[in-house]
């Protein structure tokens, strides 16, 4: 390449990177005039976080998912660019609505607004929403969810994020940091806890990881058999493990290792084009069919 076009690219790289270095992440904190320039920068995707608001044992903070997905966010887009929607905690809790701070909507108000703020997403530019999803009980209807987008053309995709499992070296780490058993599950327990004493030590209340038990109580054990009951049967006090063990070591590993993950899924999406180009294909398909 001459010289004089190698610093041509090498100005036009830095000042790609210098706006994005100024360019704010938070569409609350964007300006009206930043917008073409995010939706540039993002290649037009907005990462969506949601959390819910419910109890995390006697010691975590209510909002514990909500401020792990909107701290992976965060980090996630200081490593590759994308705009990221605000405060989103309104996802199925109906399991916690007996303990104090749990905010439950009613079921098809969760639904509708989820379906509208990804249109309302989708209407002010953005053509890939990515949904980072960290609460337990949100899986079901987000996949349900996911599915039913193929039931009418939308000019816009969503991606959810699906954490990654048997990671070799996070494996090894995990081991030699991790004290208690989080092999059958985990809500404000050592690893979750870890997590929030990682990134929000000041709300988590260490002296009462014991106040309240995070053990399973075998109340209902019905063999192969689903039923809406079964958490509040095991775990009436919203806690499962054991967060005295708890450490900001396992917290950072876990939070980097999940902030790694994203953004390798974040550059992907930007970078694909056959998403989109396959849904239309997928609803030229259905319409033709039903003429
Ligand atoms: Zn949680």
């Amino acid at each position: 390449m001459p010289k004089k076009l190698a610093l041509l690219f090498m100005l036009f790289g830095l000042t790609r990177y210098a706006g994005a270095q100024q360019l704010h992440a938070r569409w609350d904190e964007l300006t009206a005039s930043d917008w073409s320039q995010a939706l540039k920068l993002s290649d037009s995707v907005c990462i969506l976080p949601i959390g819910v608001l419910e109890k995390h044992g006697p010691h975590a903070p209510i909002g514990t998912d909500l401020i792990r997905a909107r701290e992976y966010a965060a980090r996630v887009v200081k490593k590759e660019y994308a705009v990221v929607f605000p405060d989103y905690f309104y996802g199925q809790i109906n399991e916690a609505r007996h303990q104090p701070g749990a905010f439950a909507l009613p079921e098809r108000v969760a639904w509708d607004l989820l379906e509208a703020t990804c249109d309302e997403i989708a209407r002010n530019g953005f053509k890939k929403i990515l949904i980072i999803n960290t609460h337990g009980g949100n899986w079901d209807f987000m996949h349900y969810f996911m599915q039913t987008r193929l039931e009418k053309r939308r000019n816009y995709a969503v991606y959810l994020y699906q954490p990654r499992t048997g990671d070799p070296e996070f494996e090894k780490q995990f081991a030699k940091l991790s004290k208690g058993d989080l092999s059958k599950g985990d809500h404000a327990g050592e690893m979750e806890t870890s997590e929030v004493l990682y990134v929000r030590p000041d709300l988590v209340q260490m002296e009462r990881t014991k106040s309240e038990s995070g053990a399973m109580q075998p109340r209902l054990t019905l063999k192969n058999t689903y039923t809406p009951i079964w958490w509040y049967a095991g775990y009436p006090n919203h806690y499962d493990g054991d967060a005295s063990k708890s450490n900001t070591a396992l917290g950072k590993l876990e939070v980097d290792n999940v902030v790694k993950d994203i953004s390798e899924v974040l550059r992907g999406i930007k970078a694909e084009r056959q998403t989109l180009k396959l849904q239309e294909e997928f609803f030229d398909r259905v319409n033709a069919e039903q003429k």
